[in-house]
């Protein structure tokens, strides 16, 4: 069996990792660690829950520790929760060598933020956006001599719109330094990925035709699209019964799709905790606390939650709408059954989600079975959880849900220093743009249609 040392680690950091209950390393970690010492890039790809935090910051604690400056590594990952995870990781983890780790994301004081980058912390953790607009902003800090970059959820960062906010931070930061990029899922990006790398990367992914892992159990129930609140209650009223300790998440497609829900569960006696990028940030984090320490069991969410989130004790996942990227479910189910424990996903599948859930399966080798509901029982909810979900619309258009995003939206682009009242116009030109190709590209398909029949 491989120890903490073998992999070349000092007796400080392996005797930490004892203290820290993690007896041997994981294999992600006993492929990485080794290399990003020797001072390799890497791109490192496995499951989720697999020890990639750690096995990016085992290695660059340690040469912190031989070399200790600030800022001596910069993190970035897709979500606020996220990069609170790591920050913890690695303050647990350096605490002998008394670590500075400093979190910046979206949602809190910048003023604060400016002043902690200020202080030359060891490690930065950080959201793309926000640290793009410190840069911007303020020349109180500097991000020259960083020794790592750290892409956590690589895949996400590069896919998704983090482009523009990343060159600005590219701009700023060294050459020759060690770029470590870590995701659970990689596809094409891969490709991308070994771009931004300045050395030719060691690259390492988990071996496994399957994407999620054994321990858990992934099913499905297929109920008409109008009864979906009505099964997804009885689904709670069932998991409970089984684990009236169990915690649940709950994933939804929308911030008010998650709102709703969390009045209809709130209504109906289910307890919740709701998560979304429309809540505030301090919200957010109290609310994820809440439900770490099981003082709510079930948990809503929309894919803000769906990323690395560690939360050891999830029992249930359920998606509430089948995702549209099959990575995401990858994503949302790996909340449970994690570091060996078994857990059990329930997807509401409708009639229009059929072709969906076949590319999920195809995605991840496995077919979903059928999660046993009794109809009679979803049938005697029905009025109860009808009348709960109009009140729950009522109360939010009373509270003006929708403006409260476009205030928001405005709020941003005043930020960045753009005038929304010319975004808006430009976002809605586009908007119109858009139609009008559509449209146009109807007509055509449809006269095409139409001749065809024609003759
Ligand atoms: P991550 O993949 O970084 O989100 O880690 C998932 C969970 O695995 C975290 O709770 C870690 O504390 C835990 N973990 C990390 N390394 C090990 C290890 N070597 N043995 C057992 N658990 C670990």
């Amino acid at each position: 069996m491989s120890l903490f040392k073998d992999l070349g680690l000092n007796d400080w950091l392996a005797d930490q990792c004892t203290a820290m209950g993690l007896s041997k390393p994981t294999p992600i970690q006993l492929q990485c660690v080794p290399h990003i010492l020797q001072g390799d890039d890497c791109i490192g790809c496995a499951k989720t829950g697999s020890g990639k935090t750690a096995a990016f910051a085992l290695p660059i604690l340690q040469k912190l520790a031989e070399d200790p400056y600030g800022i001596f590594a910069l993190v970035l990952t897709p979500t606020r929760e996220l990069a609170f995870q790591i920050a913890e990781q690695f303050s647990v983890l350096g605490k002998p060598i008394g670590v500075r780790v400093t979190v910046i994301t979206g949602g809190l004081d910048m003023m604060k933020q400016g002043i902690d980058l200020s202080v030359k912390p060891h490690i930065v953790i950080s959201t793309p956006g926000r640290l793009a607009d410190h840069i911007n902003s303020c020349k109180t800090f500097s991000l020259k001599r960083i020794k790592f970059l750290v892409l956590d959820e690589a895949d996400r960062l590069l896919e998704d719109n983090f482009g523009s906010q990343l060159e600005e931070i590219f701009k700023v930061i060294p050459t020759k330094r060690q770029t470590l990029l870590f995701s659970a899922t990689m596809t094409d990006t891969i490709q991308q990925l070994q771009e931004v790398s300045t050395n030719k990367p060691f690259f390492w992914q988990q071996q496994s035709s399957v994407a999620t892992v054994d321990e858990l159990t992934q099913t499905y129930v297929l109920m008409p699209a109008d009864l979906k609140d009505a099964y997804l209650i009885h689904i709670l009223q069932k998991c409970t019964t089984e684990n009236n300790k169990g915690s649940i998440i709950i994933f939804t497609s929308t911030c008010k799709y998650t709102q709703i829900i969390g009045m209809i569960c709130h209504e109906l006696g289910f307890p919740t905790v709701v998560l979304h990028s429309m809540i505030p940030q301090k919200q957010r984090l109290a609310a994820l606390a809440k439900f770490k320490s099981n003082q709510v069991q079930i948990l809503i969410a929309t894919d803000v939650a769906s990323r690395g989130l560690d939360i050891l004790t999830v029992d249930f996942i359920i998606n509430h709408n089948v995702p549209n990227r099959q990575k995401d479910y990858v994503h949302r189910v790996g909340r449970t059954a994690r570091a060996g424990r078994g857990g059990l996903a329930i997807t509401l599948v409708t009639q229009f989600d059929i072709k969906l859930v076949h590319a999920i399966e195809e995605f991840i080798n496995t077919k979903l079975t059928e999660y046993k509901t009794v109809e009679k029982e979803v049938m005697e909810i029905l009025t109860e959880v009808t009348v709960a979900r109009r009140e729950a619309e009522i109360k939010l258009d009373e509270q003006d849900f929708g403006e409260k995003k476009a205030i928001n939206k405005r709020k941003q682009l005043i930020l960045e220093g753009k005038d929304p009242d010319k975004e808006g116009k430009k976002s809605r030109r586009s908007k119109e743009e858009k139609e009008a190709k559509n449209k146009k590209y109807k007509e055509r398909f449809i006269g095409k249609k139409k001749k065809k029949q024609n003759r």
